[in-house]
């Protein structure tokens, strides 16, 4: 039995449950022992703190939060730092161990990392979120650094939150740090070329399994599900190699535009309406239903959970390729694979922010900024490696190229535990 981070509400969805069951058959197929399933799957550390906050009304408010590092074998830990009422460990421990997964994945020297606050953060004015993220900052500092662990920003978290914290933890130290978080604005350290980078990460996935089923990019009518941070870039980015977005769902809506989608005009649209909805001479369509417009590539890149049993099966696409972090559900990713559409998982699918990430974390390290063709040089080539890799194994395991990606990942972080051995 392997340690749980907690035992709270073990007949629900457990996601911690739910990702070391996925270590643990990964661990079975490659014929990994026992004892070294139970070292990838338990977390190295886990680090609760309070954090007491005084309110712009002079009362104390306390709230949680958590840092949790679940493997440090393949480098620092890795992975953002989310600020959402419904925190909790279980769930921070499991996208810990899903960044563990995702560093080695695409091969870059990173364990896994994760971090929250349970908090409501529209509820703050923005100097009450200022002294929380600082307060937290301070509690984990102990924890975090260039060479321990690296947040970036995740749910409700963004380039301001991550200034604080890279302030915060340098005015401790007594100079500046700012390799101890990504995702930091280009003034003080952030890297060109990270906005957008996971959406480029998912157009590089996407073109490379076209091209090795043969497929022209040109014949291909893809759905997007979000237009946010990463949907809304993947409409000009796909566009531009070729591919016709044929349809786009945003919380408000759907849209079905069969001769495909102009991106300035979207994008244009977007800015004026606040939504995707209403774009001229579409078709709007219940949100439900996008994934039933005919078409060839369905991205989710919204929510996760929302490729279920039922969507799984009225799915008109013979390619998914998951932007969004665990949009397929257990159930729907049997369904998917039954009928023979291929999913392109998103461990490998958007770890295009995380290798941006690393870029950024280098440069700080280095103190010499790349210029942006670099930068999309050594994305993509960090991508399409990574694809081919899991590409290759998935013929050879003759498994899912889900399966094969944590399996991919459980086997480096593997093999790094086994050099390093067992201290003392
Ligand atoms: P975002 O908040 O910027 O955008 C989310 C989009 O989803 C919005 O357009 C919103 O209207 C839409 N949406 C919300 N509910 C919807 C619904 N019920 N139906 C249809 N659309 C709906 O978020 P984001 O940063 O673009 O992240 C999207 C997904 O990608 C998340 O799962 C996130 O975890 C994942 N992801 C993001 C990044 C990143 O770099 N931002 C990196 C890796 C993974």
């Amino acid at each position: 039995m392997v340690t749980r981070p907690s035992e709270a509400s073990p007949h629900e969805f457990n996601p911690w449950l739910h990702v070391t069951s996925l270590i643990e058959t990964a661990g079975h197929l490659l014929g990994l022992n026992e004892g070294l399933i139970k070292r990838i799957v338990t977390p190295e550390r886990i680090l609760e703190v309070a954090v007491p906050v005084r309110m712009d009304s002079g009362e104390i408010e306390m709230f949680h939060g958590w840092r949790i590092q679940h493997s440090t074998a393949r480098g620092p830990g890795k992975g953002g730092i989310r600020f959402h009422p419904s925190v909790n460990v279980d769930e921070i421990a499991a996208l810990s161990a899903d960044m563990s997964i995702k560093c080695a994945v695409v091969n870059i020297p990173y364990g896994g990392a994760k971090g929250g606050i349970r908090v409501d953060p529209s509820a703050l004015s923005r100097a009450e979120l200022e002294r929380l993220t600082r307060r937290y900052a301070f509690s984990i500092a102990p924890m975090i650094g260039p060479d321990r662990d690296i947040p970036a920003p995740d749910i409700n978290t963004d380039t301001q939150v991550m200034s604080w914290i890279m302030d915060t933890v340098s005015m401790l130290a007594g100079h500046n740090i700012p390799g101890v978080v990504t995702g930091k604005p280009l003034a003080i350290g952030g890297t060109l070329g990270h906005a957008g980078a996971t959406s480029l990460g998912v157009t590089i996935c996407t073109s490379a399994i076209l091209q090795r089923m043969g497929r022209l990019a040109s014949e291909q009518r893809v759905v997007i599900q979000g237009y946010g941070k990463v949907g809304a870039p993947l409409v000009k980015l796909l566009s531009d190699r070729g591919m016709k977005v044929v349809g786009v769902a945003d919380i408000r809506g759907a849209i079905h535009v069969p001769g495909g989608i102009d991106p300035t005009i979207m994008a244009n649209h977007y800015k004026e309406a606040g939504t995707i909805v209403g774009y001229p001479d579409s078709e709007a369509v219940a949100a439900d239903l996008l994934f039933t417009l005919p078409s060839d590539i369905a991205i989710p890149a919204a929510l996760g959970g929302v490729i279920d049993q039922d969507i799984a099966k009225t799915m008109a696409a013979s390619i998914v390729v998951e932007a969004a972090n665990g949009p397929t559900t257990g159930v729907g990713a049997d369904v998917l694979a039954s009928r023979g559409i291929a999913v392109v998982p998103d461990v490998l699918a958007n770890a295009g922010g995380v290798v941006a990430s690393y870029f950024e974390w280098a440069q700080d390290l280095q103190g010499y900024l790349w210029e942006p063709e670099l930068f999309h040089d050594r994305l993509e080539k960090t991508m399409r490696e990574a694809f081919n890799y899991i590409w290759t194994r998935h013929l050879q395991l003759d498994v899912t190229l889900r399966e094969t990606a944590i399996a991919v990942g459980v086997e480096r972080i593997a093999e790094a535990t086994e050099l390093r051995g067992l201290f003392p």
